[in-house]
């Protein structure tokens, strides 16, 4: 069965390719099957904009299609930036607008605590859908450190690690990150629909 990744994404599409081949035929991005789409993400939650975008792409291909929606929820900020991580500040996909703002949101509080969240939503192409979550725990650091990654990761601290996520290398990243841990679920419950 085709499987179609509703996403262009680089980063994404390489986390997302090491779902185990027993599962689809073939992996495909948007791209790659010929399929142009915006789908409009107006959910309320991760799980329904990734649903909805599923549901989309599923549609429009016929094929198995595998959307997620993520961002950063920051605890003093009741979960903001939450579902508009990427427009934070008013620019989607502005990161530095973004950080900045996020700091001078947190600039007068102890309280760093925040969590990466991933929803993942696949959609056969009858309409059954399998959803799957992931989240990364950690911290809002006071300034930058790091270069690699995307979006927060230059703030997003790891106690554990002593560092951010920025400063981890793409592969620990992928290893450890709330859209590995969703896969990691999805595929678990792939195997037990199989069983
Ligand atoms: P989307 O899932 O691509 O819509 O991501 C939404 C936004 O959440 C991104 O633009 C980033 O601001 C933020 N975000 C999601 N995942 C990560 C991550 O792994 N690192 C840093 N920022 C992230």
């Amino acid at each position: 069965m085709r499987l179609i990744i509703a996403s262009n994404n680089a980063h994404k599409l390489e986390e997302i390719r090491a779902i185990p081949g027993e599962h689809f035929g073939e992996i495909l991005s948007m791209r790659e099957a010929g399929i142009e789409h915006e789908t409009v993400e107006d959910g309320t939650t991760f799980l329904q904009n990734a649903e909805k975008k599923a549901r989309e792409i599923a549609a429009i291909s016929g094929c198995c299609a595998l959307a997620d929606d993520s961002g950063l929820c920051v605890d003093a900020l009741d979960g903001a930036p939450g579902i508009f991580s990427a427009r934070f500040a008013g620019v989607h996909g502005d990161d530095e607008a973004n950080n900045d703002l996020l700091l001078a949101k947190l600039q007068n509080t102890e309280n760093r605590g925040a969590h990466y969240s991933c929803a993942m939503a696949l959609v056969y192409p009858d309409g059954r859908l399998v959803t799957a979550e992931g989240e990364l725990y950690g911290e809002i650091g006071r300034e930058r450190h790091g270069s690699n990654g995307f979006g927060y990761d230059p703030l997003f601290y790891l106690p554990d690690r002593g560092c951010t996520t920025a400063e981890l290398s793409p592969d620990e990243k992928n290893a450890i990150s709330h859209r590995a841990i969703a896969l990691h679920n999805l595929v678990a419950k792939l195997k037990e629909s199989k069983s």
